[in-house]
Protein backbone atom coordinates (compact mmCIF):
# COMPACT_ATOMS: atom_id res chain seq x y z
CA UNK A 1 0.00 0.00 0.00
CA UNK A 2 3.17 2.21 0.72
CA UNK A 3 3.99 2.58 -3.13
CA UNK A 4 2.61 5.11 -5.74
CA UNK A 5 -0.41 4.79 -6.49
CA UNK A 6 -3.87 6.35 -8.63
CA UNK A 7 -6.42 7.82 -6.46
CA UNK A 8 -10.09 6.31 -8.36
CA UNK A 9 -12.83 8.65 -8.78
CA UNK A 10 -14.73 7.50 -11.21
CA UNK A 11 -16.07 3.90 -10.81
CA UNK A 12 -18.41 1.54 -13.78
CA UNK A 13 -19.59 -1.18 -13.10
CA UNK A 14 -20.75 -3.94 -15.67
CA UNK A 15 -23.89 -5.83 -14.56
CA UNK A 16 -26.59 -4.95 -12.23
CA UNK A 17 -27.55 -7.98 -10.89
CA UNK A 18 -27.25 -10.08 -7.32
CA UNK A 19 -23.78 -9.20 -6.84
CA UNK A 20 -23.11 -5.81 -8.89
CA UNK A 21 -26.05 -3.62 -7.57
CA UNK A 22 -25.89 -4.15 -3.50
CA UNK A 23 -21.77 -4.54 -4.00
CA UNK A 24 -21.36 -1.09 -5.90
CA UNK A 25 -24.02 1.00 -3.39
CA UNK A 26 -22.14 -0.10 -0.61
CA UNK A 27 -18.99 1.23 -2.15
CA UNK A 28 -20.92 4.62 -3.45
CA UNK A 29 -22.22 4.83 -0.08
CA UNK A 30 -19.22 4.61 1.89
CA UNK A 31 -17.26 6.64 -0.79
CA UNK A 32 -19.29 9.88 -1.43
CA UNK A 33 -16.71 11.34 -3.35
CA UNK A 34 -16.13 8.93 -5.69
CA UNK A 35 -19.20 8.49 -8.49
CA UNK A 36 -20.08 4.95 -9.03
CA UNK A 37 -22.06 3.96 -12.43
CA UNK A 38 -23.47 0.50 -12.19
CA UNK A 39 -25.03 -0.59 -15.92
CA UNK A 40 -26.53 -3.16 -17.44
CA UNK A 41 -27.91 -4.38 -20.48
CA UNK A 42 -31.30 -5.45 -19.20
CA UNK A 43 -32.83 -2.13 -19.39
CA UNK A 44 -36.11 -3.36 -17.04
CA UNK A 45 -33.53 -3.92 -14.43
CA UNK A 46 -32.03 -0.73 -14.37
CA UNK A 47 -35.16 0.65 -14.48
CA UNK A 48 -36.40 -1.10 -11.50
CA UNK A 49 -32.99 -0.14 -9.94
CA UNK A 50 -33.98 3.99 -10.56
CA UNK A 51 -37.37 3.14 -9.10
CA UNK A 52 -38.88 2.29 -5.46
CA UNK A 53 -39.25 -1.12 -6.36
CA UNK A 54 -35.73 -2.64 -6.63
CA UNK A 55 -35.21 -5.74 -8.63
CA UNK A 56 -33.73 -7.80 -5.94
CA UNK A 57 -35.21 -8.07 -2.45
CA UNK A 58 -32.02 -7.81 0.34
CA UNK A 59 -32.42 -6.66 3.80
CA UNK A 60 -31.06 -2.66 4.14
CA UNK A 61 -30.83 -2.65 0.63
CA UNK A 62 -33.46 0.34 -0.12
CA UNK A 63 -31.77 2.47 2.71
CA UNK A 64 -28.41 1.89 1.07
CA UNK A 65 -29.25 2.53 -2.34
CA UNK A 66 -31.36 5.59 -1.68
CA UNK A 67 -28.56 7.09 0.29
CA UNK A 68 -26.34 7.31 -2.51
CA UNK A 69 -28.47 7.29 -5.76
CA UNK A 70 -28.67 10.31 -7.63
CA UNK A 71 -25.41 12.08 -5.50
CA UNK A 72 -22.86 9.68 -6.17
CA UNK A 73 -24.69 6.43 -7.49
CA UNK A 74 -26.16 6.05 -10.95
CA UNK A 75 -27.75 3.33 -12.63
CA UNK A 76 -27.79 3.27 -16.34
CA UNK A 77 -28.00 1.18 -19.66
CA UNK A 78 -25.44 3.78 -20.96
CA UNK A 79 -22.84 0.99 -20.72
CA UNK A 80 -20.09 2.41 -23.57
CA UNK A 81 -20.21 5.78 -21.41
CA UNK A 82 -19.76 4.79 -18.29
CA UNK A 83 -16.75 2.29 -19.51
CA UNK A 84 -15.19 5.26 -21.15
CA UNK A 85 -15.13 7.98 -18.03
CA UNK A 86 -14.46 5.07 -15.29
CA UNK A 87 -10.84 5.04 -13.66
CA UNK A 88 -11.86 1.65 -12.44
CA UNK A 89 -14.46 -1.16 -14.25
CA UNK A 90 -16.13 -4.02 -12.09
CA UNK A 91 -17.06 -7.17 -14.22
CA UNK A 92 -19.51 -8.05 -12.39
CA UNK A 93 -21.54 -10.18 -15.24
CA UNK A 94 -22.84 -14.05 -14.82
CA UNK A 95 -21.42 -16.87 -15.03
CA UNK A 96 -23.47 -19.81 -15.91
CA UNK A 97 -22.92 -23.24 -16.05
CA UNK A 98 -22.79 -24.78 -19.59
CA UNK A 99 -23.05 -27.89 -21.11
CA UNK A 100 -22.72 -28.77 -24.65
CA UNK A 101 -22.12 -32.49 -24.66
CA UNK A 102 -18.38 -31.26 -26.02
CA UNK A 103 -15.14 -31.17 -24.02
CA UNK A 104 -14.73 -32.49 -20.31
CA UNK A 105 -18.38 -31.33 -18.76
CA UNK A 106 -20.19 -28.46 -17.29
CA UNK A 107 -17.60 -25.37 -17.46
CA UNK A 108 -18.74 -21.96 -16.79
CA UNK A 109 -19.96 -20.10 -19.30
CA UNK A 110 -17.51 -17.06 -20.17
CA UNK A 111 -18.99 -15.86 -22.64
CA UNK A 112 -20.31 -12.24 -20.68
CA UNK A 113 -17.02 -11.85 -19.41
CA UNK A 114 -15.29 -12.74 -23.03
CA UNK A 115 -18.01 -9.56 -24.31
CA UNK A 116 -17.81 -6.92 -21.54
CA UNK A 117 -13.87 -7.49 -21.51
CA UNK A 118 -13.93 -6.77 -25.50
CA UNK A 119 -16.21 -4.00 -25.19
CA UNK A 120 -13.89 -2.11 -22.56
CA UNK A 121 -10.96 -2.91 -24.76
CA UNK A 122 -12.72 -1.34 -28.03
CA UNK A 123 -14.03 1.66 -25.86
CA UNK A 124 -11.24 2.76 -23.48
CA UNK A 125 -9.49 5.68 -24.44
CA UNK A 126 -7.75 5.98 -21.29
CA UNK A 127 -5.74 3.38 -18.30
CA UNK A 128 -8.46 1.22 -16.47
CA UNK A 129 -8.00 -0.75 -13.94
CA UNK A 130 -10.38 -3.75 -14.79
CA UNK A 131 -11.64 -5.83 -11.76
CA UNK A 132 -12.96 -10.08 -11.94
CA UNK A 133 -15.93 -9.64 -9.40
CA UNK A 134 -17.67 -12.66 -11.26
CA UNK A 135 -16.66 -15.55 -10.04
CA UNK A 136 -14.42 -17.12 -12.60
CA UNK A 137 -12.14 -20.54 -13.25
CA UNK A 138 -8.26 -20.20 -12.40
CA UNK A 139 -6.58 -17.73 -14.99
CA UNK A 140 -9.44 -16.17 -16.12
CA UNK A 141 -7.48 -13.22 -15.82
CA UNK A 142 -4.81 -14.22 -18.29
CA UNK A 143 -7.74 -14.66 -21.12
CA UNK A 144 -8.83 -11.02 -20.09
CA UNK A 145 -5.54 -9.70 -20.25
CA UNK A 146 -4.64 -11.29 -23.74
CA UNK A 147 -8.18 -9.85 -24.92
CA UNK A 148 -7.54 -6.53 -23.49
CA UNK A 149 -4.14 -5.93 -25.32
CA UNK A 150 -4.82 -7.74 -28.45
CA UNK A 151 -7.42 -4.82 -28.56
CA UNK A 152 -6.28 -1.57 -26.69
CA UNK A 153 -5.68 1.80 -28.37
CA UNK A 154 -2.32 2.57 -28.84
CA UNK A 155 -1.29 4.03 -25.03
CA UNK A 156 -3.84 2.91 -22.93
CA UNK A 157 -2.82 0.61 -20.45
CA UNK A 158 -5.15 -2.17 -18.41
CA UNK A 159 -4.34 -3.54 -14.87
CA UNK A 160 -6.51 -6.26 -14.21
CA UNK A 161 -7.50 -7.52 -10.50
CA UNK A 162 -9.09 -10.09 -8.90
CA UNK A 163 -11.25 -8.95 -6.34
CA UNK A 164 -14.27 -12.13 -5.84
CA UNK A 165 -17.23 -11.20 -3.98
CA UNK A 166 -17.85 -13.38 -0.80
CA UNK A 167 -21.33 -11.80 -0.06
CA UNK A 168 -24.65 -14.55 0.56
CA UNK A 169 -27.99 -13.97 -0.50
CA UNK A 170 -30.25 -12.91 1.84
CA UNK A 171 -27.08 -11.26 4.22
CA UNK A 172 -25.85 -9.49 1.53
CA UNK A 173 -25.66 -5.62 3.19
CA UNK A 174 -24.50 -6.79 6.87
CA UNK A 175 -21.99 -9.25 4.90
CA UNK A 176 -20.91 -5.94 2.72
CA UNK A 177 -20.85 -3.72 5.47
CA UNK A 178 -18.97 -6.11 7.80
CA UNK A 179 -16.69 -8.59 5.37
CA UNK A 180 -14.84 -11.66 7.10
CA UNK A 181 -12.45 -10.01 3.95
CA UNK A 182 -12.06 -8.53 1.12
CA UNK A 183 -9.80 -10.43 -1.46
CA UNK A 184 -7.81 -8.24 -3.99
CA UNK A 185 -5.34 -10.35 -6.21
CA UNK A 186 -2.93 -9.21 -8.96
CA UNK A 187 -0.22 -9.59 -10.88
CA UNK A 188 2.98 -9.76 -8.90
CA UNK A 189 4.43 -6.43 -10.55
CA UNK A 190 4.97 -3.08 -9.88
CA UNK A 191 1.61 -1.87 -11.70
CA UNK A 192 -0.41 -4.60 -10.29
CA UNK A 193 0.50 -4.08 -7.13
CA UNK A 194 0.10 -0.50 -7.61
CA UNK A 195 -3.51 -1.32 -9.01
CA UNK A 196 -4.48 -2.92 -5.70
CA UNK A 197 -3.85 -0.38 -3.29
CA UNK A 198 -6.03 1.58 -5.75
CA UNK A 199 -8.79 -0.61 -5.35
CA UNK A 200 -7.88 -1.27 -1.40
CA UNK A 201 -8.12 2.53 -0.51
CA UNK A 202 -11.99 2.32 -2.06
CA UNK A 203 -12.30 -0.55 0.83
CA UNK A 204 -10.56 1.03 3.50
CA UNK A 205 -12.97 3.78 3.71
CA UNK A 206 -14.91 1.61 5.67
CA UNK A 207 -12.80 -1.97 6.26
CA UNK A 208 -10.22 -2.12 8.81
CA UNK A 209 -7.42 -2.48 6.46
CA UNK A 210 -6.05 -5.51 8.49
CA UNK A 211 -9.00 -7.11 7.08
CA UNK A 212 -8.18 -6.10 3.22
CA UNK A 213 -5.61 -9.32 1.78
CA UNK A 214 -3.55 -8.99 -1.06
CA UNK A 215 -1.89 -11.98 -2.84
CA UNK A 216 -1.42 -12.74 -6.60
CA UNK A 217 -4.25 -12.91 -8.95
CA UNK A 218 -4.44 -16.94 -9.65
CA UNK A 219 -4.94 -17.79 -5.68
CA UNK A 220 -7.26 -14.98 -5.38
CA UNK A 221 -9.81 -16.26 -7.93
CA UNK A 222 -9.09 -19.96 -6.54
CA UNK A 223 -9.75 -18.77 -3.26
CA UNK A 224 -13.30 -18.07 -4.10
CA UNK A 225 -13.86 -21.40 -5.68
CA UNK A 226 -12.30 -22.85 -2.59
CA UNK A 227 -14.53 -20.92 -0.80
CA UNK A 228 -18.07 -22.08 -2.08
CA UNK A 229 -16.94 -25.89 -2.09
CA UNK A 230 -15.80 -25.79 1.53
CA UNK A 231 -19.40 -24.33 2.18
CA UNK A 232 -21.37 -26.84 0.10
CA UNK A 233 -19.39 -29.68 0.61
CA UNK A 234 -20.53 -29.17 5.21
CA UNK A 235 -23.54 -29.08 3.77
CA UNK A 236 -23.31 -31.94 1.39
CA UNK A 237 -21.30 -33.82 4.96
CA UNK A 238 -24.53 -32.87 7.42
CA UNK A 239 -26.99 -34.50 4.75
CA UNK A 240 -24.89 -37.55 4.18
CA UNK A 241 -24.77 -38.02 7.95
CA UNK A 242 -28.56 -36.84 7.89
CA UNK A 243 -29.22 -40.24 6.42
CA UNK A 244 -27.10 -42.32 8.63
CA UNK A 245 -29.54 -40.33 11.34
CA UNK A 246 -32.82 -40.76 9.96
CA UNK A 247 -31.88 -44.96 10.01
CA UNK A 248 -30.08 -45.50 13.10
CA UNK A 249 -32.20 -42.89 15.75
CA UNK A 250 -29.88 -40.68 16.03
CA UNK A 251 -30.67 -36.91 15.40
CA UNK A 252 -28.88 -34.95 13.18
CA UNK A 253 -29.36 -31.67 14.90
CA UNK A 254 -27.98 -33.32 18.11
CA UNK A 255 -24.82 -34.37 15.98
CA UNK A 256 -24.46 -31.19 14.28
CA UNK A 257 -24.00 -29.51 17.68
CA UNK A 258 -21.93 -31.77 18.90
CA UNK A 259 -19.20 -31.63 16.34
CA UNK A 260 -19.84 -28.12 15.70
CA UNK A 261 -18.69 -27.58 19.39
CA UNK A 262 -15.05 -28.84 18.14
CA UNK A 263 -12.92 -25.70 17.76
CA UNK A 264 -11.28 -26.90 14.49
CA UNK A 265 -15.02 -27.70 13.16
CA UNK A 266 -17.43 -24.55 14.31
CA UNK A 267 -20.80 -24.50 14.35
CA UNK A 268 -21.41 -22.40 10.94
CA UNK A 269 -23.08 -24.34 7.68
CA UNK A 270 -23.59 -27.65 9.53
CA UNK A 271 -27.14 -27.69 9.26
CA UNK A 272 -29.12 -30.23 7.54
CA UNK A 273 -31.47 -29.71 4.87
CA UNK A 274 -33.22 -30.83 1.62
CA UNK A 275 -30.42 -29.89 -0.01
CA UNK A 276 -28.61 -25.85 -0.95
CA UNK A 277 -29.46 -24.17 -3.82
CA UNK A 278 -28.49 -20.50 -4.71
CA UNK A 279 -26.88 -19.90 -8.48
CA UNK A 280 -23.48 -20.53 -7.12
CA UNK A 281 -23.22 -23.56 -4.75
CA UNK A 282 -23.22 -25.77 -7.45
CA UNK A 283 -21.98 -23.78 -10.75
CA UNK A 284 -18.81 -23.26 -8.38
CA UNK A 285 -18.27 -27.00 -7.73
CA UNK A 286 -19.04 -27.85 -11.25
CA UNK A 287 -16.73 -24.68 -12.50
CA UNK A 288 -13.72 -26.72 -9.80
CA UNK A 289 -14.87 -30.16 -11.66
CA UNK A 290 -14.18 -28.59 -15.31
CA UNK A 291 -11.29 -27.23 -14.07
CA UNK A 292 -9.82 -30.74 -12.34
CA UNK A 293 -10.69 -32.29 -15.13
CA UNK A 294 -8.80 -29.58 -18.07
CA UNK A 295 -5.64 -30.11 -15.77
CA UNK A 296 -5.93 -33.66 -16.00
CA UNK A 297 -6.60 -34.83 -12.31
CA UNK A 298 -9.69 -36.62 -12.55
CA UNK A 299 -9.58 -37.85 -8.54
CA UNK A 300 -9.64 -34.32 -7.88
CA UNK A 301 -12.60 -33.54 -10.16
CA UNK A 302 -14.23 -37.08 -8.85
CA UNK A 303 -13.64 -35.63 -5.09
CA UNK A 304 -15.60 -32.15 -5.45
CA UNK A 305 -18.30 -33.95 -7.82
CA UNK A 306 -19.50 -36.00 -5.17
CA UNK A 307 -20.56 -32.92 -3.23
CA UNK A 308 -23.18 -32.45 -6.35
CA UNK A 309 -23.86 -35.73 -6.22
CA UNK A 310 -24.66 -36.01 -2.37
CA UNK A 311 -27.54 -33.01 -2.80
CA UNK A 312 -29.37 -34.30 -6.29
CA UNK A 313 -29.18 -37.82 -3.78
CA UNK A 314 -30.29 -35.78 -0.45
CA UNK A 315 -33.43 -34.37 -2.58
CA UNK A 316 -34.62 -37.53 -4.33
CA UNK A 317 -34.08 -39.16 -0.47
CA UNK A 318 -36.31 -36.58 0.94
CA UNK A 319 -39.11 -37.12 -1.79
CA UNK A 320 -38.71 -40.79 -1.75
CA UNK A 321 -39.74 -40.51 1.69
CA UNK A 322 -42.62 -38.34 1.27
CA UNK A 323 -43.73 -40.92 -1.31
CA UNK A 324 -43.96 -44.10 1.10
CA UNK A 325 -45.20 -41.87 4.30
CA UNK A 326 -47.74 -41.10 1.97
CA UNK A 327 -48.80 -44.92 1.36
CA UNK A 328 -46.64 -44.97 -1.55
CA UNK A 329 -49.15 -42.92 -4.21
CA UNK A 330 -48.81 -39.14 -4.24
CA UNK A 331 -51.38 -39.63 -7.25
CA UNK A 332 -54.12 -37.15 -7.09
CA UNK A 333 -52.92 -36.12 -3.81
CA UNK A 334 -52.21 -32.26 -2.61
CA UNK A 335 -48.79 -31.29 -1.54
CA UNK A 336 -48.73 -27.82 0.12
CA UNK A 337 -45.14 -26.51 -0.46
CA UNK A 338 -44.02 -23.79 2.22
CA UNK A 339 -41.40 -21.78 0.46
CA UNK A 340 -40.34 -21.25 -3.24
CA UNK A 341 -37.12 -19.39 -2.56
CA UNK A 342 -33.39 -21.35 -2.10
CA UNK A 343 -33.29 -19.82 1.27
CA UNK A 344 -34.64 -17.38 3.89
CA UNK A 345 -34.62 -14.13 3.28
CA UNK A 346 -34.00 -13.87 -0.45
CA UNK A 347 -36.56 -13.89 -3.26
CA UNK A 348 -33.75 -15.23 -5.77
CA UNK A 349 -35.17 -19.36 -6.81
CA UNK A 350 -32.01 -20.35 -8.89
CA UNK A 351 -31.47 -23.86 -8.12
CA UNK A 352 -34.17 -23.92 -5.18
CA UNK A 353 -34.65 -27.40 -3.88
CA UNK A 354 -38.41 -26.21 -4.28
CA UNK A 355 -38.10 -26.79 -8.05
CA UNK A 356 -36.50 -30.12 -7.76
CA UNK A 357 -39.11 -31.15 -5.45
CA UNK A 358 -42.26 -29.94 -7.24
CA UNK A 359 -41.36 -31.91 -10.29
CA UNK A 360 -40.50 -34.86 -8.58
CA UNK A 361 -44.42 -34.29 -7.45
CA UNK A 362 -45.51 -34.02 -10.64
CA UNK A 363 -44.25 -36.81 -12.02
CA UNK A 364 -45.97 -38.71 -9.55
CA UNK A 365 -49.14 -37.22 -10.52
CA UNK A 366 -49.40 -34.99 -7.17
CA UNK A 367 -51.59 -32.09 -7.28
CA UNK A 368 -48.98 -28.69 -5.67
CA UNK A 369 -49.80 -25.92 -3.91
CA UNK A 370 -46.56 -23.45 -3.69
CA UNK A 371 -46.25 -20.57 -0.83
CA UNK A 372 -43.15 -18.28 -0.49
CA UNK A 373 -43.98 -14.50 0.71
CA UNK A 374 -40.92 -12.99 -1.18
CA UNK A 375 -40.77 -14.49 -4.55
CA UNK A 376 -42.88 -13.46 -7.49
CA UNK A 377 -45.66 -15.43 -8.89
CA UNK A 378 -44.55 -15.44 -12.22
CA UNK A 379 -40.86 -16.24 -10.97
CA UNK A 380 -42.54 -19.53 -10.18
CA UNK A 381 -44.04 -20.28 -13.25
CA UNK A 382 -41.07 -19.76 -15.06
CA UNK A 383 -38.70 -22.22 -13.46
CA UNK A 384 -41.52 -24.44 -13.62
CA UNK A 385 -41.94 -24.34 -17.23
CA UNK A 386 -39.44 -27.08 -18.86
CA UNK A 387 -37.76 -24.91 -21.76
CA UNK A 388 -38.21 -25.43 -25.06
CA UNK A 389 -42.08 -26.50 -24.03
CA UNK A 390 -44.52 -23.79 -25.57
CA UNK A 391 -47.44 -25.03 -24.16
CA UNK A 392 -46.08 -26.29 -20.87
CA UNK A 393 -47.99 -23.81 -19.10
CA UNK A 394 -51.25 -24.78 -19.14
CA UNK A 395 -50.52 -28.64 -18.78
CA UNK A 396 -48.55 -27.13 -15.34
CA UNK A 397 -51.14 -25.11 -13.92
CA UNK A 398 -53.79 -28.37 -13.91
CA UNK A 399 -51.35 -29.54 -11.54
CA UNK A 400 -49.79 -27.14 -9.76
CA UNK A 401 -51.24 -23.54 -7.85
CA UNK A 402 -49.75 -20.53 -6.03
CA UNK A 403 -51.37 -19.40 -2.92
CA UNK A 404 -51.22 -16.05 -1.04
CA UNK A 405 -50.99 -17.74 2.63
CA UNK A 406 -49.52 -20.67 3.65
CA UNK A 407 -53.27 -21.34 5.69
CA UNK A 408 -54.36 -21.25 1.68
CA UNK A 409 -51.90 -23.94 0.35
CA UNK A 410 -52.62 -26.21 2.49
CA UNK A 411 -56.32 -26.09 2.60
CA UNK A 412 -57.31 -29.86 2.25
CA UNK A 413 -53.36 -30.57 1.63
CA UNK A 414 -52.16 -34.50 2.34
CA UNK A 415 -49.06 -32.75 3.11
CA UNK A 416 -47.12 -29.69 3.89
CA UNK A 417 -43.57 -29.83 2.72
CA UNK A 418 -40.89 -27.25 4.45
CA UNK A 419 -38.68 -26.46 1.83
CA UNK A 420 -37.54 -22.78 3.15
CA UNK A 421 -36.70 -21.92 5.92
CA UNK A 422 -38.51 -18.64 6.39
CA UNK A 423 -39.03 -17.18 10.06
CA UNK A 424 -42.67 -17.26 9.19
CA UNK A 425 -43.25 -20.89 9.25
CA UNK A 426 -42.00 -21.22 12.06
CA UNK A 427 -44.75 -23.18 14.63
CA UNK A 428 -44.49 -20.34 16.89
CA UNK A 429 -45.28 -17.71 13.75
CA UNK A 430 -47.99 -19.90 11.74
CA UNK A 431 -51.37 -20.92 13.84
CA UNK A 432 -50.78 -24.98 12.67
CA UNK A 433 -53.61 -25.95 14.43
CA UNK A 434 -55.36 -23.97 12.03
CA UNK A 435 -53.50 -25.61 9.11
CA UNK A 436 -54.27 -28.88 10.51
CA UNK A 437 -58.18 -28.41 10.63
CA UNK A 438 -58.49 -27.59 7.08
CA UNK A 439 -56.40 -30.08 6.01
CA UNK A 440 -57.24 -33.64 5.00
CA UNK A 441 -56.46 -36.30 7.63
CA UNK A 442 -53.52 -38.62 8.49
CA UNK A 443 -52.09 -34.74 8.14
CA UNK A 444 -48.37 -35.17 7.47
CA UNK A 445 -45.74 -32.72 7.47
CA UNK A 446 -42.36 -32.70 5.94
CA UNK A 447 -39.72 -30.80 7.53
CA UNK A 448 -36.88 -30.36 5.30
CA UNK A 449 -35.39 -27.35 6.96
CA UNK A 450 -35.35 -28.21 10.54
CA UNK A 451 -37.65 -25.61 11.39
CA UNK A 452 -40.86 -26.81 13.57
CA UNK A 453 -40.81 -28.12 17.04
CA UNK A 454 -41.84 -31.59 16.39
CA UNK A 455 -43.40 -32.82 20.02
CA UNK A 456 -45.52 -29.82 19.68
CA UNK A 457 -47.09 -30.89 15.89
CA UNK A 458 -47.31 -34.38 17.25
CA UNK A 459 -49.41 -33.03 19.57
CA UNK A 460 -51.75 -30.88 17.75
CA UNK A 461 -51.99 -34.38 15.60
CA UNK A 462 -50.01 -34.00 12.53
CA UNK A 463 -47.22 -36.94 11.24
CA UNK A 464 -44.13 -35.29 11.58
CA UNK A 465 -41.43 -36.35 9.43
CA UNK A 466 -37.84 -34.44 9.64
CA UNK A 467 -35.08 -34.30 7.77
CA UNK A 468 -32.12 -36.29 9.98
CA UNK A 469 -34.53 -37.90 12.46
CA UNK A 470 -36.03 -41.44 12.26
CA UNK A 471 -39.79 -41.18 11.09
CA UNK A 472 -43.08 -42.21 12.27
CA UNK A 473 -43.51 -44.84 9.08
P1 LIG B 1 -26.98 -11.71 -12.20
O1 LIG B 1 -27.42 -12.59 -13.32
O2 LIG B 1 -27.96 -11.34 -11.13
O3 LIG B 1 -26.40 -10.33 -12.78
C1 LIG B 1 -25.56 -10.25 -13.88
C2 LIG B 1 -26.01 -9.06 -14.73
O4 LIG B 1 -25.02 -8.80 -15.73
C3 LIG B 1 -27.32 -9.30 -15.48
O5 LIG B 1 -28.27 -8.33 -15.09
C4 LIG B 1 -26.92 -9.15 -16.96
O6 LIG B 1 -27.93 -8.51 -17.74
C5 LIG B 1 -25.68 -8.28 -16.87
N1 LIG B 1 -24.80 -8.36 -18.02
C6 LIG B 1 -24.30 -9.47 -18.63
N2 LIG B 1 -23.48 -9.10 -19.64
C7 LIG B 1 -23.45 -7.76 -19.67
C8 LIG B 1 -22.77 -6.79 -20.47
N3 LIG B 1 -21.94 -7.16 -21.46
N4 LIG B 1 -23.00 -5.48 -20.24
C9 LIG B 1 -23.84 -5.09 -19.25
N5 LIG B 1 -24.49 -5.96 -18.44
C10 LIG B 1 -24.30 -7.27 -18.64
O7 LIG B 1 -25.72 -12.42 -11.56
P2 LIG B 1 -25.17 -12.26 -10.04
O8 LIG B 1 -25.90 -13.17 -9.13
O9 LIG B 1 -25.06 -10.81 -9.73
O10 LIG B 1 -23.72 -12.87 -10.23
C11 LIG B 1 -22.70 -12.19 -10.92
C12 LIG B 1 -21.38 -12.89 -10.68
O11 LIG B 1 -21.08 -12.84 -9.28
C13 LIG B 1 -21.39 -14.37 -11.04
O12 LIG B 1 -20.13 -14.71 -11.56
C14 LIG B 1 -21.61 -15.06 -9.72
O13 LIG B 1 -21.04 -16.35 -9.70
C15 LIG B 1 -20.86 -14.16 -8.77
N6 LIG B 1 -21.33 -14.21 -7.38
C16 LIG B 1 -22.66 -14.27 -7.10
C17 LIG B 1 -23.08 -14.28 -5.77
C18 LIG B 1 -24.55 -14.36 -5.44
O14 LIG B 1 -24.87 -14.57 -4.27
N7 LIG B 1 -25.46 -14.18 -6.39
C19 LIG B 1 -22.16 -14.18 -4.74
C20 LIG B 1 -20.81 -14.08 -5.05
C21 LIG B 1 -20.41 -14.09 -6.39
Amino acid sequence: INIPHKKIKKICCIGAGYVGGPTCSVIAMKNPNVQVTIVDLNAQRIESWNSDELPIYEPGLDEVVKESRGRNLFFSTGVDQAIIEADLIFVSVNTPTKYTGIGAGYAADLGYVEAATRQIAWLATSDKIVVEKSTVPCRTAQSMRVILEANAKPGVRFDILSNPEFLAEGTAISDLIKPDRVLIGSLDTEEGRAAAASLADIYASWVPRGQIITMNVWSSELSKLAANAFLAQRISSINALSAICEATGADIDEVSYACGLDSRIGPKFLKASVGFGGSCFQKDILNLVYLSESLHLPEVAQYWRQVVDMNEYQKRRFTNRIISSLFNTLTGKKIAIFGFAFKKDTGDTRESPAITLVKYFRAEKALVSIYDPKVEESQIWMDLCEPGIVDDLPALQKQVSIAASAYQAAEKADAVVICTEWEEFKDTRLDYEQIYDGMKKPAFIFDGRLVLNEKRLKKIGFKVETIGRPGES
